[in-house]
């Protein structure tokens, strides 16, 4: 199948939204009056970001996901998206290109967007992906608005992608339901695009959890000069972490990326919103700390109120050694 035989086949649907979509040299958009354009950008790699052997609608779905996941956690309604391929042979095929992109353009109509336009070239299986949204001006939800005595928020339940990971490690074992529940976690992960859009005006700072929570906590951290408290014992838990050792809880939850939930900080006067919010999306939300002052650095403290080392929590880091 030829490049273009294989766009057409697979990833040309007619423009909706855009006034040009896939086929010209560029894609035409018309910006909509006093809104501000937010644009994303994720690579996923096989053997670094997702596996051989992952299912292609799942492979699919995920490439959208993490980036829509960005989109959410600046508040954004999305718009459209472009998907650059780079394809070895085998994988320039029907039995590869039907279920992805079938994967891929399911979830762009559950959020009623479209592909614009990309690139396709031949080499080791890549996928980049560029979500473009938008958002009411200056509203953007950034990483860098958190106050001292905000609440630290989470959205659902963290940890089992991590835990999925683990097991495909060889690291630890699961029974096959709790296997399944954490595997769709890790290949299948929902981006929080209707909580991030019910936050603006809501939330002072937001991040997706990609790298693991303390890693992301730390950005916001960096970038609005705050500290923070984290009550481990509010940590929201779902029955498969909850049977594994303390230990492993930890990792799943303070170090485990691709979950895709978002973390949020929210002023206290601001809770009952946002619990209104939750219940609205049938989104579990939860206070698990609150921001103090830059010098205090973050802290998470276990049932006991102790303090518990960061040491091994410190979050994803692609140059860095594991
Ligand atoms: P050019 O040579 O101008 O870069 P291409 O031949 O690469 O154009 O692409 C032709 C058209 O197909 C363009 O509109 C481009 O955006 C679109 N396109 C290429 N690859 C993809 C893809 N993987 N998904 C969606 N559209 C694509
Ligand atoms: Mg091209």
């Amino acid at each position: 199948m030829g490049e273009f035989d294989l766009i057409d086949r697979f990833f040309h649907r007619p423009a909706r939204r855009a006034v040009v979509g896939v086929g010209d040299d560029c894609a035409v958009l018309q910006p909509t009056a006093g809104r501000q354009l937010t644009i994303s950008t994720d690579l996923l790699v096989e053997g670094r970001h997702f596996l051989p052997t992952v299912d292609p609608y799942r492979l699919g779905h995920k490439a959208l996901a993490v980036n829509l996941s960005d989109l959410a956690a600046c508040g954004a309604d999305p718009h459209s998206f472009l998907l650059s391929l780079s394809l070895p042979e085998s994988k320039a095929r029907p039995s590869f290109l039907k279920p992805f992109s079938q994967g891929m353009l399911a979830l762009a109509d559950l959020h009623g967007i479209e592909l614009i336009g990309g690139d396709t070239t031949s080499g080791p299986l890549t996928i980049g992906v560029t979500v473009l949204g938008e958002v009411p001006t200056g509203q953007a939800l950034l990483r860098s608005g958190a106050q001292e005595g905000d609440e630290l928020w989470v959205s659902g339940t963290p940890g089992e992608a991590r835990l999925a990971l683990e097991v495909f490690r060889g690291k630890l074992s699961l029974p096959e339901s709790g296997f399944n529940t954490a595997r769709l976690a890790m290949e299948m992960p929902q981006p929080r695009v209707a909580l991030g859009q019910a936050l603006r005006g809501v939330a002072t700072a937001a991040i997706d959890i990609s790298d693991g929570l303390i890693g992301d906590l730390n950005h916001i951290m960096a970038q609005s000069d705050v500290g923070a408290i984290i009550e481990l014992a509010r940590m929201p838990r779902t029955p498969v972490l909850t049977v594994q050792t303390v230990n492993v809880q930890r990792l799943c939850q303070l170090a485990g990326g691709d979950d895709y939930e978002l973390l949020f900080t929210a002023p206290p006067d601001r809770h009952d919103v946002v619990l209104a919010i939750g219940r609205r999306l049938g989104l579990k939300l939860t206070v698990i700390g609150r921001m103090v002052s830059a010098e205090e650095g973050v802290r998470v403290r276990d049932e006991f109120g102790h303090p518990i080392d960061l040491g091994d929590y410190g979050g994803f880091d692609h140059f860095k050694a594991e």
